[in-house]
């Protein structure tokens, strides 16, 4: 790669990580789905060890660290986000144990059976869900837990638009039943699975990304890099609206055997 490609690719990553360092959540979620996540997990320790992988800035972590005693890192490869996340655990005093570090998510550092739980909201797509349980699942203590939320089909037959867009985006989007499948196969015990509401996506999703999107344009105006951005984002939404009872997020919680 020579470094003109280079520096195209960094000021990508660069409006990328602005565009969603503005809103609280780089992805679909919510503090009241967060604990109902929690809920079917009975630990934790004053001594846990949680990661939480592909964390963003934080937002469903500083839920969890104010609701569970332990020791939270987040993992993401982004060190913007990163940083945002380190602040805004500072913010809630919880500086002490919860702490940020840039990692990708294929090459983590933790010691085997080290971990509690493994929590990934939204994130565990960019690793594949089959091989991140499977891969993630030597750090856990036996009878640690895991709970991802990840795109998931509600129905066996789709519009042909919708099939083609998933298809291209994330092609190992799949019914809720097969998906649980592999979470036993990747040895859990799928304890709980349940979909996020609607909610989850319009109000704490895409609705703050409206006026990002204004501003974003108006600072970054006439550059293809940011229209595209927001282009696609805007594409993105629209398709959920229009095909949002065939498909959405599904939370899966595991217990390892
Ligand atoms: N969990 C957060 C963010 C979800 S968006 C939330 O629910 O709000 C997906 C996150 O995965 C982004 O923050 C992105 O930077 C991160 N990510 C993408 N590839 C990654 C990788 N290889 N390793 C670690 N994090 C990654």
């Amino acid at each position: 790669m020579n470094d003109k490609h280079k520096s195209i690719h960094e000021f990508d990553f660069e409006l990328i990580c602005e565009y969603f360092s503005s809103i609280e959540r780089q992805g679909p979620g919510s503090p009241d789905i967060t604990l109902k996540a929690l809920s079917f997990i009975d630990i934790i320790q004053n001594e846990a060890r949680i990661a939480d992988i592909g964390c963003g800035t934080g937002g469903q972590t500083m839920v969890l660290a104010e609701h569970i005693a332990g020791n939270i890192t987040g993992i993401d490869l982004f060190p913007t986000f990163i940083d945002l996340f380190n602040t805004n655990a500072t913010i809630r005093n919880l500086q002490d144990r919860v702490k940020g570090i840039v990692c990708s998510m294929d090459n983590l550092t933790f010691q085997n059976e080290e971990l509690d739980l493994i929590w990934s909201e939204g994130a565990i797509y960019n690793i594949g869900f089959e091989r991140g349980l499977n891969e993630w699942n030597k750090y856990l203590k036996t009878g640690g837990y895991i709970a991802v939320s990840e795109a998931s089909w509600f129905t066996e037959k789709r519009p042909a638009e919708i099939e083609r867009f998933w298809n291209d985006a994330y092609p190992e989007i799949d019914t809720i039943s097969n998906k649980v499948e592999k979470m036993q196969k990747a040895g859990y015990i799928p304890v709980a699975t349940f979909i996020l509401p609607e909610s989850c996506w319009i109000e704490h999703f895409y609705a703050p990304q409206v006026s990002s999107q204004e501003k974003f344009l108006k600072k970054y105006a006439g550059n293809k890099t940011a229209e595209d951005l927001v282009k696609n984002q805007r594409h993105e939404a629209k398709l959920y609206y229009k095909y949002k009872k065939y498909y959405g997020y599904a939370f899966y919680i595991g217990k390892k055997i």
